[in-house]
């Protein structure tokens, strides 16, 4: 299972398509992408190969942001409701995760007894919640930091908000996930080869952290808000090793 994203110039579609397939290594039963343009979200997902999702994307939508995922089905089975991107009730969020949100009934319990659920996920506990919290008036970060900061488990999660183009929102405990730098656009990643083609500058992140990801920017917090500082490093994969598939 595997995240990836980007946020720059180009049309992500093939990007994040591209880099899924570099992830497919790492197993999966389902794949999904969500693409923000001017026109909203746009999620594709399938159960089955990266291949069967390219068939079923729309390659006529062009969008310069978004996210995408392999699931390796916990919690629900692998159908294509329970595929990731999943999307908050009124649509505003959408987000991907990898790992296993322990107390999610509780959670539901506690915050969600009103909420319609589409999926049987884990998951979708995470992105109802941070649209609990900023329909109650938080802000999206802080909505974002305060559901992380309530989840038992591992998860690297990436959320958009489709009134907010600019910015990718990543988190990560206990699974693995870096935020990779380019000139005028950033990108994300479970693991370095999937956008080793578009850059090797990556930024690691620790636990209980998240970003926030621009075109141009990328700032690190704790849970509690705090600004954390890391320079990146240099991803010594070979892209043409990789271009041939001899990595890993
Ligand atoms: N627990 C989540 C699910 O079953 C995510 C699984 C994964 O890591 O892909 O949907």
């Amino acid at each position: 299972c595997g995240i990836v994203g980007y946020i720059g110039e180009r049309d992500t579609k093939n990007i994040l398509l591209d880099g899924l397939r570099k992830l497919e290594y790492r197993g999966y039963d389902s794949a999904g992408i969500a693409v923000m343009n001017v026109d909203g979200v746009h999620v594709f997902k399938e159960k089955g190969r990266i291949a069967a999702l390219d068939d079923h994307v729309d390659h006529k939508v062009a969008a310069t942001m978004g996210i995408g995922h392999t699931r390796w089905a916990t919690h629900g089975e692998p159908t294509h409701y329970n595929a990731h991107p999943h999307q908050s009730v009124s649509e505003r969020f959408t987000l991907v995760h990898n790992g296993v949100i322990e107390n999610y009934e509780k959670l539901k319990r506690e915050y969600l007894v009103d909420a319609q659920l589409q999926s049987d996920t884990d998951t979708e506990v995470v992105v109802q919640l941070i649209e609990t919290f900023v329909q109650k008036g938080s802000a999206v970060e802080e909505a974002f930091r305060h559901t992380l900061s309530l989840l038992h488990g591992s998860y690297a999660i990436a959320l958009i908000d489709n009134q907010d183009s600019n910015t990718i929102y990543v988190g990560k405990n206990k699974s693995p996930l870096l935020v990779g730098l380019g000139n005028g656009f950033n990108v994300i990643a479970s693991d370095a080869m999937a956008m080793i083609k578009e850059t090797d500058q990556f930024v690691e992140l620790m636990d209980e952290e998240i970003v926030i990801v621009r075109r141009d920017s990328y700032v690190i917090k704790n849970l509690e808000g705090n600004i954390q500082v890391r320079a990146p490093y240099t991803a010594e994969l070979d892209a043409s090793d990789i271009e041939k598939g001899t990595y890993p």
